[in-house]
């Protein structure tokens, strides 16, 4: 197929993430990808600023991680989890709980994030069922977070960016505390955590568990918030005697320079979702992790059982992606990596600052933002960045770049570089 054929038919058939099937906002077909560059059925050759949504840590077609799915594929792709246990899943469990904080120790495999969160929602109240207070239905979280696209975990997402308007009669009722508004590496006011002592105040009794994504809100808004209010909501929850679930599904595995972006903090989840770069960019694949008093709990109570088990839980094609990449981030100098990462974002995204039009620019590990007064006009801006060469897809009022932390500081000029004129050309 050439690359019209592929593109008629895309625009015909195939529905993209937040897309409208008729818009004529073009979709680029990728032939192929390596390291930082994937390359466009027209040949042309684009560097990578977004891991493909945090996930391409290592770059593309990793000859270690291909090596290992290439071993594995051939013993087998897949099989049952229920009754059935295999080596792939094992390691994986041992690695995750040996780099995770210490509490966390048993593990739940799930097909995606959205799905991870899911079964974290329902273990917080399966939890308290266990203990008698089946009226803990509801969770607290934090505006302008971002859990997912499945029912549950929209309900924990933002409701005006998650349009919870159009699913109101289906959607669970969730409080939301106001959005952290002091900065990574700045103390926290009394008055920024007031609204989530307050929330918890008021609906402590009938909450299971407070959500939040610890240090920075993805989706929702790249916001990086102070480790100091994480340091606070954890002595919250403790106060209030309600669950912490930490979603490090965008954080988890090095992206803020911590292994795992609670570390910022020095405190430790009741439940922990990973995902995204877990298997390296390579399979679909997320984990569940809580302690042995939450899973000792459920599993001593009625109904005995944890109510939760996906078809391809666990596959072991995914947990060999994910333990090779886990192993080869463990043998990389990857907090480097991420220092000479935020390094070059922070000097070469600098210019923006100048720009009227520019909200704001923050970096914080291997991701760097800048954020306009507007939304940006996605067709333009980004014809502009493929034909620059880069690949980077900005949402809302933000432009930013999470590239593979094996990016070398050439490539990493060529993309802030590209942000730079780019976003000085916009009109607004
Ligand atoms: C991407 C993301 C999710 C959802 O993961 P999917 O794999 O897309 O279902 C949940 N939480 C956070 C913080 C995310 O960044």
């Amino acid at each position: 197929m050439n690359t019209e054929d592929i593109q008629k038919i895309d625009q015909e058939h195939v529905w993209h993430p937040y897309s409208s099937m008729n818009s004529d906002l073009p979709v680029y077909p990728v032939k192929s990808a390596k390291g930082v560059r994937l390359t466009l059925t027209d040949d042309r050759e684009l560097i990578d600023g977004m891991s493909s949504w945090w996930c391409v840590i290592h770059g593309y077609n990793h000859p270690v991680i291909n090596a290992a799915l290439e071993q594995q594929i051939h013993k087998m792709s897949h099989v049952m989890f229920g009754g059935l246990t295999h080596e792939p899943a094992i390691e994986l469990s041992k690695q995750l709980t040996e780099i995770t904080p210490e509490p966390l120790q048993k593990v739940f495999f799930s097909d995606s994030g959205s799905v991870s969160v899911e079964v974290a929602l329902k273990m917080a109240i399966q939890y308290w069922h266990a203990k008698g207070q089946s009226q803990r239905q509801h969770f607290i979280s934090l505006r302008s977070g971002y859990h997912g696209d499945t029912i549950g975990a929209m309900s924990v997402s933002d409701p005006e960016t998650g349009m919870h308007s159009i699913f109101q009669k289906i959607l669970p009722k969730n409080h939301f505390a106001k959005q952290p508004r002091c900065r990574f590496g700045q103390p926290c006011a009394e008055n920024d955590i007031g609204s989530l002592e307050q929330t918890l105040k008021e609906h402590a009794e009938k909450t299971a568990a407070v959500i939040m994504e610890p240090i920075v809100q993805g989706a929702g808004g790249m916001w990086f918030y102070s480790a100091d209010y994480l340091k606070k909501a954890r002595e919250l929850c403790d106060h209030y005697d309600v669950l912490l679930i930490l979603d490090e599904i965008a954080t988890g595995f090095g992206r803020t320079g911590k292994l795992f972006a609670c570390e910022h903090a020095e405190i430790s989840p009741d439940i922990m979702c990973v995902g995204k770069a877990l298997t390296g960019g390579y399979l679909t694949l997320a984990a569940t992790l809580t302690t042995t008093e939450i899973s000792d709990t459920i599993s001593q109570s009625d109904p005995g059982v944890f109510m939760h088990g996906p078809t391809f839980m666990a596959n072991p094609l995914a947990c060999t992606a994910a333990s090779a990449s886990i192993r080869l981030l463990l043998e990389s100098p990857w907090q480097k990596n991420v220092r000479r990462i935020e390094e070059n974002l922070r000097g070469g995204l600098a210019p923006c600052k100048d720009f009227d039009f520019v909200e704001d620019v923050r970096v914080l590990g291997a991701i760097g933002v800048v954020e306009l007064q507007q939304p940006v006009d996605m067709k333009s801006i980004t014809r502009d960045f493929v034909g620059a060469g880069v690949w980077i897809r900005p949402f809302g009022k933000l432009v930013y770049l999470m590239p593979p932390f094996i990016i070398n500081d050439e490539d990493l000029a060529t993309l802030t570089n590209t942000v730079v004129s780019v976003v000085s050309r916009l009109k607004m």
